[in-house]
């Protein structure tokens, strides 16, 4: 049975000392609280956080993604930080082609194909992102977006690197807008991400993977997107920034 996620993206925010604090707020509730057992908690922090995090956070409670990773194994890229030294660190998730990346960073569907190849050789699960833009799904080429996305970047991939993967959809005209999709728009669309996944390997790989709906999600529209049949729980940007929206959010994945 696929896995509800709530991850968070904090994304460039919070210095260390802040991030620690805010990790702590949200362990503390899940260290109370009986999360359903097919239910993770994700934290995307900013690189320079994942070692403190982790040394005081229990790994089954609260899981850390980073939020980018080089395309290269080692080497001469100043300034670039490996797979295998996320991994080293205790990680065990990537946030692999966010749209601010695919924007500010012009990566593409090829770089990102090798950054999966990365996460896979080196056993770290990409959380791997996804989504048209507005002016494309005004032109209805949404469908068509999200697709030659998800075929370029998952090339040469086997069944077992597509079952340890996340998927999010997060249409870019969500992300930080306070708009959001509606649930029947989301869900329309991953279930048709789901069925992709299923032409590119079979249906029990495309059961089984969770894919997370991203863009403004929170507290209040958490419960409704989340009950939808393809929608495995949520990638959250500006909401896991705030414990007690976070919180909520997360107590919306039954
Ligand atoms: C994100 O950063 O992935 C995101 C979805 O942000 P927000 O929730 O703020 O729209």
């Amino acid at each position: 049975m696929r896995k509800k996620i709530i991850a968070g993206n904090w994304k460039m925010n919070t210095t260390p000392d802040e991030g620690v604090d805010l990790a702590l707020k949200i362990y503390s509730f899940l260290s109370n609280y009986n999360l359903d057992q097919n239910c993770k908690v994700i934290l995307g922090v900013p690189f320079t956080h994942i070692d403190r995090i982790i040394q005081k956070v229990d790994s089954s409670k609260i899981a850390i993604a980073a939020q980018n990773c080089s395309q290269f194994d080692s080497g001469a890229y100043t300034g670039e930080i490996s797979v295998k030294m996320v991994k080293n660190l205790g990680a065990n998730y990537i946030i692999i082609g966010h749209s601010e990346r695919r924007q500010y960073f012009s990566e593409n569907n090829e770089l990102l194909a090798i950054k999966l190849r990365q996460c896979y050789n080196n056993n770290i699960n990409p959380i791997y992102c996804c989504g048209e833009t507005l002016s494309e799904r005004d032109s209805n080429r949404h469908f068509e977006i999200v697709k030659e996305q998800i075929i370029e970047s998952f090339k040469d991939i086997s069944e077992s690197e597509m079952l340890n993967t996340i998927i999010a959809y997060e249409p870019v005209w969500a992300i930080g807008t306070g708009r959001t999709a509606t649930p029947s728009q989301a869900q329309e669309m991953h279930n048709y991400i789901r069925l992709i996944i299923k032409d590119l390997f079979n249906q029990i790989v495309a059961d089984e993977v969770s894919i997370l709906y991203g863009g403004s999600v929170n507290s209040a529209n958490a419960s409704e997107l989340f009950k939808c049949a393809d929608i495995d729980g949520g990638l959250v940007g500006g909401a896991s920034l705030k414990p007690d929206d976070f919180i909520n959010i997360i107590k919306s994945a039954k």
